[in-house]
């Protein structure tokens, strides 16, 4: 059996007329930078996300980038991250001419671990960044944040929808950044992002500097640039939107198989707080010590897309490994040897995540 880690062409096969009808009105139109499309998609966007305002943008590392200058975040200033996470987080923070700093991660929520960060003179901001679905323990960094005065951003680029008691994620800071990267639990057909906040002054500060700093067309208010959220993207999102909860409860009737399934092996499944909604962008399991290559190799032999999300932590990696010992992220440091990705996407079957765990079974 064939099981890639996601497979986008089983999800566009579902939905196909709809899609189709989507990017040909587009081109019908010839409207193909902003418009109804953007405009719908933003409102509708911010309506599901709970924020007041959304603004588009060309990718999730963008948002990110945007949002930090639209705080005043740059040269001099030091932002908080966690160690483990996708490189846009860290680069974003060195593309504003700021020093990400990373901090260590909890080895249950692979999430930011607030009580281990280090706060200088400099720190200005702290970015969280709700991995793999799981909402980062929000209460204890929402008060770090205002205990040390420091501007809150959400990267929510892999946690499309995801409630943390009861409330959305994306809305417990200054604003929140989103990726529609194809592969992402909302994705578009190639590169888009966003940016949700509730003050006006950001919003319009990130709408104008996304679109060479002009909220009218030759009222150039400032020096931007160009990262705008194309309309054919727009309307293919606009009509995803519709099935995002559809989506994201198989999501969780497909991670809650998994999980049981594991029980009888000796493997950590991802933790499942009962006051959060975990929205599996990824399945990570951790494995005992020293078994990874052997199973993972034993999954690939058997057509079965595993990877690792990620391989090495943020400190480890060249750009910023000049100074890194392992004790200074002890807890990534263990955990990045033992986590695997498993398949995960709405249209996974039953059969095919039998599948997988038997296989992992026969290695271990
Ligand atoms: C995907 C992702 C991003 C942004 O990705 P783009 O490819 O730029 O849209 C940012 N942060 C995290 C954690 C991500 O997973």
């Amino acid at each position: 059996m064939q099981i890639p880690l996601v497979d986008l062409r089983r999800q566009y096969q579902n939905i196909k007329d709809e899609i189709d009808l989507a990017i040909l009105n587009q081109i019908d139109k010839s409207e193909f930078i902003g418009g109804e499309a953007v405009k719908s998609f933003e409102t509708n966007f911010s309506r599901y996300a709970g924020s007041q305002y959304c603004i588009g943008c060309a990718n999730g590392t963008d948002a990110i980038e945007l949002l930090l200058q639209a705080l005043g975040i740059g040269k001099g200033d030091e932002v908080l991250v966690p160690a483990h996470t996708w490189i846009s987080t860290s680069e974003a923070v060195t593309a504003v001419g700021a020093t990400p700093v990373f901090v260590d991660c909890d080895p249950a929520f692979y999430t930011i671990n607030i009580k281990k960060a280090k706060v200088t003179a400099k720190t200005k901001a702290v970015i969280v960044v709700h991995l793999y679905g799981l909402p980062a323990e929000m209460d204890e960094i929402v008060a770090f944040a205002e205990e040390h005065k420091l501007k809150l951003i959400e990267d929510c680029a892999q946690a499309h929808g995801a409630l943390y008691k009861g409330k959305k994620v994306g809305t417990f800071g200054e604003g929140s950044t989103f990726s529609f990267y194809p592969g992402k639990n909302l994705g578009a057909y190639g590169d888009a992002g966003a940016v949700i906040t509730d003050n006006a002054e950001i919003a319009n500060s990130i709408r104008a500097v996304a679109n060479h700093g002009q909220l009218k067309k030759h009222d150039h208010l400032v020096e931007g640039r160009n990262s705008r959220l194309d309309s054919i993207q727009a309307s293919i999102l606009n009509t995803k939107l519709k099935y995002i909860e559809e989506w994201t409860n198989k999501r969780i009737k497909i991670a809650d198989y998994y999980s049981a399934l594991l029980k009888e092996v000796n493997v950590k499944t991802p933790l499942k707080p009962n006051y959060s909604k975990h929205v599996y962008h990824i399945f990570a399991i951790q494995l005992m010590d020293k078994t990874r290559s052997k199973v993972m190799n034993h999954l690939i032999e058997k057509g079965i897309g595993v990877s690792v999300h990620y391989p090495k932590a943020l400190p480890f990696l060249p750009p910023y490994n000049k100074n890194t010992s392992p004790d200074d992220f002890g807890e990534v440091y263990e955990y990045q040897e033992k986590i695997i990705s498993l398949p995960i996407f709405p249209e996974l079957t039953d059969t095919e995540i039998e599948y997988v765990v038997d296989t992992i079974k026969e290695i271990l």
